[in-house]
């Protein structure tokens, strides 16, 4: 019920841009989650975080094992759940099919996108459709910061018919970003790393969780007119930009190690393919694997078009769940045969 109200919450702010207030206006679910979250804290002794839709949106970036809810600690279910990624403001795949769990239609963002750029290939001859769907969304995942100059070069080498949906893809650089009138790439990921007060990132922060959990923060490149240069939207950063770091490693490595790889093969069915439709790859980096796991089990899509599916998981989910791997086996139920790696284990597998 929380994950569906902070699902609306997140999808109203995204529609109106307005702020998250407590009163009426909050979504009748969210305030119905917040009033048993309530209830819960105080039949438990502790703070009570449910009486303020604030506090529930500071703790829905951690993990909900530290919330400070004896209930959502040792044995809970769902523990591991971050419901929010704090700093693009959007909510998890988690959260996301938590709420589909619990019966609500989400309409996500980047299933907006992706249908926009499925619509937009669909003026291209039916030859080239397929290409100019990898090609634009590569471009996004590779160049989340790009220069007018570049992005016009790209349109003019035969995306004529999409222009309208590429330069939808990006906006300007905001003004939060710029630190004395410059903005810095992120030298992992190619988004941005913006201005914090904390002094351990003099350089700034990445915005991409993914990127964030890698490791430390790289300095990339200082861009010193941000005026000519475009940055992908933050949902498109939450849903292209995070798994793709993965996506282009894995589709890469393949590649270096002479084998037939596409990403996203026919507009998405899967995000890696090799040999056509011998195998197709899935890059999924729930935090949950019970989450995804059942998020498996309602479907997988046109993943079912290839001949071997694999769902493969960044590697550092290991690091954090040794489990993993067997919790997400245990947890799927669906009849179609899937296998599942690391993108270290799909490379060794699949890059002979
Ligand atoms: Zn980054």
């Amino acid at each position: 019920m929380l994950a569906r109200g902070l699902c609306e919450i997140y999808e109203r702010i995204s529609n109106d841009g307005g702020s998250v207030q407590q009163d009426s206006s909050l979504p009748p679910i969210a305030r119905r989650a917040l009033a048993r979250l309530s209830r819960l804290c105080v039949d438990e002794g502790v703070e009570d975080i449910g009486s303020s839709i604030h506090l529930v949106m500071g703790r829905a970036t951690l993990p909900m094992r530290s919330w400070g809810v004896p209930s959502f600690a040792d044995g809970f279910r769902y523990g591991d759940v971050e419901l929010a990624d704090g700093s693009l403001g959007v909510p998890t795949d988690d959260c996301r099919e938590l709420a589909r769990m619990g019966g609500s239609e989400i309409n996500a963002e980047e299933d907006l996108h992706h249908e926009q750029l499925r619509a937009a290939v669909q003026s291209y001859p039916a030859s080239q459709r397929a290409s100019a769907y990898t090609a634009i969304r590569e471009l996004v995942v590779r160049r989340p910061v790009i220069s007018q100059n570049e992005l016009h070069d790209f349109i003019s080498r035969g995306h004529a018919h999409a222009a309208r949906t590429i330069h939808g893809l990006y906006r300007s650089i905001p003004q939060g970003a710029l630190s004395g009138g410059v903005a810095r790439r992120c030298g992992r990921c190619g988004a941005l790393l913006w201005p914090v007060r904390d002094p351990a990132f003099p350089d700034g922060r990445c915005q991409v969780r993914q990127c964030v959990l890698e490791g430390e923060t790289v300095p990339g490149e200082v861009i010193d007119q941000p005026s000519l240069s475009r940055l992908a939207n933050a949902a498109l950063l939450a849903f292209w930009v995070g798994p793709g770091l993965d996506e282009v490693r894995l589709h890469d490595a393949l590649i270096a190690r002479g084998r037939n790889s596409v990403l996203y093969p026919m507009a998405d069915a899967a995000d890696v393919g090799l040999d056509a439709l011998s195998v197709g790859l899935d890059v999924k980096s729930y935090a949950s694997p019970l989450v995804l796991g059942a998020r498996l089990s309602r479907g997988i899509g046109r993943l079912s078009l290839f001949g071997r599916r694999v769902i493969v998981v960044p590697d550092y989910k290991l690091r954090i769940n040794p489990r993993y791997i067997d919790d997400l086996r245990g947890a799927y139920t669906g009849d179609e045969a899937l296998e599942f790696m690391t993108v270290a284990s799909a490379i060794r597998a699949f890059g002979v």
